[in-house]
């Protein structure tokens, strides 16, 4: 991984420079050939070449900035440069404070932690436990789609076995059935691998998680669980994103660490799946941040297992650098268009009746 890095950057810079640099020399040159011919000639033939002149060095610019702009984006998708770490701890910061403005985000785990036992029949347990019911079968078609995404991008859905064993693991996420509410899980969910249709849920964290989009990225985590099953069929990605994770960030994120992480990546993107395809009002960032807003917690603490909660949110921007983008949107770009987009049908409707009318 690290190889692949080093020469990505290194494809990556020159290139740009080198863009940037023949656009330079290009205008100053037709600059000074501009000065002298305006002296000599007279000023039809002036104007004419200070038209050819103006013209084809800026059209050059365009091209070279179109072609530059593609050769880009495809190589920043591979690469991880400090400007995605500064848009990655941006990110952090944004989605931590948008949990402090949001009324419906999520509770930090550590907060959780704190409270007392909750019983079952709280009405802020049960306002969870019919979320998670609600949402699970959406839930279950998003991981299904994001592992086979996920599978296809770290290059492990290439042969026959590598696809069964996709197959397999998304077959086990569509026959989960129930979320069991629990009171002695408190700020936890979990799952029992021979029982591999149930998600048990601690009552404290149906209730602290009051989206739709923070309960999918949870439930989504434990299905992840679900679909690597007995046979572990997911090590081979789960070990993919975690070295990618750890290059990234510099955390070590072996063992079990790396299924954790892999089960919070397969959350979010889940989540956001579920957001682009249920446009709101909301703003898309904040929509966004709930998916892993129980992560801002002020009592940092890793064990062997998992990564502490708040270097989880720094390894998911880090893989998914996109989503940190997203966050740090204002609100009024990308999926949020789409209700727009919508009105837009409507009044091209009213448009045509009115031609029609007239
Ligand atoms: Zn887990």
């Amino acid at each position: 991984m690290r190889e692949e890095c080093s020469s990505d950057h290194g494809t990556r810079i020159p290139r740009a420079i080198n863009g940037r640099d023949a656009r330079a020399a290009g205008s100053s040159l037709s600059r000074r050939a501009f000065t002298l011919k305006l002296r000599y000639l007279a000023l039809p033939l002036a104007i004419f070449l200070l038209a050819q002149l103006v013209v084809t060095p800026l059209s050059f610019a365009q091209h070279r900035r179109v072609s530059r702009t593609g050769a880009h984006s495809s190589a920043a998708r591979a690469a991880f440069t400090p400007a995605d770490r500064r848009r990655v701890e941006r990110a952090i910061s944004q989605t931590c404070t948008e949990r402090t403005r949001d009324p419906f985000g999520s509770m930090p785990i550590d907060e959780m932690q704190a409270r007392p036992s909750l019983p079952v029949g709280h009405p802020d347990a049960v306002a969870g436990l019919r979320r998670a019911e609600r949402v699970l079968p959406t839930t279950r078609r998003l991981v299904a789609s994001t592992i086979l995404q996920l599978a296809k991008e770290y290059d492990l859905y290439g042969t026959a076995i590598a696809r069964s064993r996709i197959n397999a693991a998304t077959a086990r996420v569509e026959a989960v059935r129930r979320v069991r509410p629990d009171v002695d899980s408190r700020d936890n969910a979990s799952v029992l691998l021979r029982e591999p249709r149930t998600i048990e849920f601690g009552t404290i964290f149906l209730a602290g998680l009051r989206s739709d989009e923070a309960m999918i990225s949870v439930l989504a985590h434990e299905l992840t669980h679900i679909a690597s099953g007995q046979a572990d069929a997911l090590r081979p990605l789960f070990r993919a994103i975690a070295r990618r994770g750890a290059v990234r960030t510099g955390l070590r994120i072996q063992g079990q660490r790396a299924e954790e992480l892999s089960c919070d990546l397969v959350g979010v993107m889940a989540a956001r799946q579920f957001v682009k395809e249920n446009p709101s009002w909301e703003p898309l960032p904040r929509r966004l941040a709930r998916a892993l807003e129980h992560n801002c917690v002020d009592d940092d603490a890793s064990d062997e297992d998992h990564l502490s909660p708040r270097s989880t949110i720094r390894a998911l921007f880090a893989l998914d650098v996109g989503l940190a983008s997203e966050v740090l949107t204002d609100g009024t770009i990308g999926w949020l268009v789409r209700p727009q987009r919508r009105l837009v049908v409507q009044s091209s409707t009213f448009r045509l009746l009115i031609t029609d009318a007239s």
